[in-house]
């Protein structure tokens, strides 16, 4: 401050200066200090995410899931729309349709495309750190009874883009599998049963494998899901793994409510929400590091038989309710719960992850197509491969008129 006033110093008498050095000295840290917090962002905008932004969420019936049904769901007239952070990339109504139900298409057709323009430039400049695939660390939860009928088909499509960082975390032997077609299978030893304890287990390895990795975004994902590579890219890119980032599709419209059991006695409840895990979902290492004391070396088992939730809950009970970090919400994942066929088809290709209905419901697809029939691909991921990829020594050669997808 005194360097300040030496040129003042050298042409005023010796009485005013120190009286006009005080007077300088206070003009400049006042200043400094109605300067300063403009450049610091407070406490709240650290944690949250960016970019987001707010937006009123369609209100409509909340549908559940098998999965979901195994949970304390808290009841419609409970249903809270007020302070949802909803993704950037989606506006427009939420919710899970299942087959039949109605949804607003154009408020689809509008959400689920990518605002590229929109989301250069904004929120972090990445410009010095780019993200790439090798980043991300995908775990792909299975079972031994499906590594025929669904993993073979993810190693054969979108897992053979991405093999160095997909890890299909399984509760058997196959050998044969992984010696064929190289693929990081980890037997986690839990048990094969469709139960809330055997899959809280491997999420629980999927968690402590992403944390020895070393990678900057751990994603989830079943193993009926499609992952798109370049949208999954585009969408982190928009984020900063050192943020507070739970990205995902909320399987219900409202937050589920459950005793809370790890931070009282159970007497009172609390309320959360929580990304379905048949959809996929996307957390930042930031994030996924301060979930350690409940979710690392076999916590996160421990937490959720503690609050008797099954494995995509209890991700959003530790990082919702204990560590007060809101979910993302995005509609750009896709689980099988909702009307699939839905999607316009013009943009399939920009959603993150796509899926299929499966043995009870073979018509719930995304309606794309391509080189491949209904009866060749009938989940459709081999269609979307190929317009992903059409260089893939498997794909259908492209006729140069076919090239789009009607
Ligand atoms: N799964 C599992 N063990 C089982 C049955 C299923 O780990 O005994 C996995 C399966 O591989 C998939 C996820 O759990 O990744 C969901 O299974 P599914 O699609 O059959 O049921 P959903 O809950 O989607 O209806
Ligand atoms: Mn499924």
């Amino acid at each position: 401050m005194n360097l300040l006033c030496w040129p003042v110093r050298m042409h005023i008498a010796s009485v005013g200066v120190s009286k006009i050095c005080f007077l300088f000295s206070l003009l400049f840290c006042g200043l400094l200090l109605f300067f300063i917090p403009s450049f610091q962002p407070s406490a709240r905008h650290v944690n949250l995410p960016q970019p987001r932004r707010r937006i009123r969420p369609t209100q409509v019936g909340s549908l559940s899931h098998p999965r979901d049904l195994a949970v304390h769901v808290d009841g419609a007239e409970k249903d809270s729309a007020t302070g949802l952070n909803w993704s950037l990339l989606d506006q427009g109504g939420t919710r899970e349709a299942e087959d039949g139900e109605e949804d607003t298409v154009d408020d689809q057709r509008s959400q689920d495309r990518w605002p590229f323009s929109r989301r250069k430039g904004s929120g972090l400049s990445l410009s010095h750190d780019p993200l790439v695939l090798k980043d991300i660390f995908i775990a792909v939860k299975t079972t031994r009874k499906y590594h025929k009928s669904r993993l073979e088909l993810l190693i054969q499509t979108w897992v053979s883009q991405a093999k160095e960082q997909t890890f299909m975390f399984t509760d058997g032997e196959d050998n044969e599998l992984r010696l064929r077609t190289g693929a990081n299978i980890i037997n986690t030893n839990c048990s094969a049963a469709h139960t809330r304890q055997a899959l809280c287990c491997k999420m629980s390895v999927e968690y402590d494998k992403f944390i020895e990795s070393q990678k900057k975004w751990f994603c989830h994902v079943d193993d009926d899901n499609y992952v798109i590579l370049p949208s999954l890219l585009q969408l982190l890119s928009s984020y900063h793994h050192s943020q507070d980032v739970y990205l995902g599709r909320p399987s219900l419209d409202h937050p589920i409510e459950a005793a809370e059991r790890v931070k009282s006695d159970g007497s009172v409840s609390v309320k959360f929400w929580f990304a379905t895990g048949g959809a996929g979902f996307c957390i930042s290492r930031g994030l996924a590091l301060k979930m350690s004391p409940w979710a690392s070396l076999g916590n996160f088992i421990s937490t959720a038989e503690k609050i008797r939730l099954p494995d995509d809950c209890t991700v959003g009970y530790i990082i919702e309710a204990l560590l007060e970090v809101s979910l993302t919400h995005t509609h750009l994942f896709h689980s099988h719960l909702e009307n699939l066929q839905k999607l316009p088809t013009d943009a399939v290709l920009q959603q993150v992850t796509l899926s299929y209905g499966g043995f009870e419901n073979r018509r719930n697809i995304v309606s794309i197509v391509g080189g491949f029939s209904l009866v060749e691909d009938p989940t459709r991921f081999k269609t979307v491969h190929c317009l992903l990829y059409p260089d893939t020594d498997w794909c259908p050669e492209v006729k140069p008129h076919h090239r789009l997808y009607h």
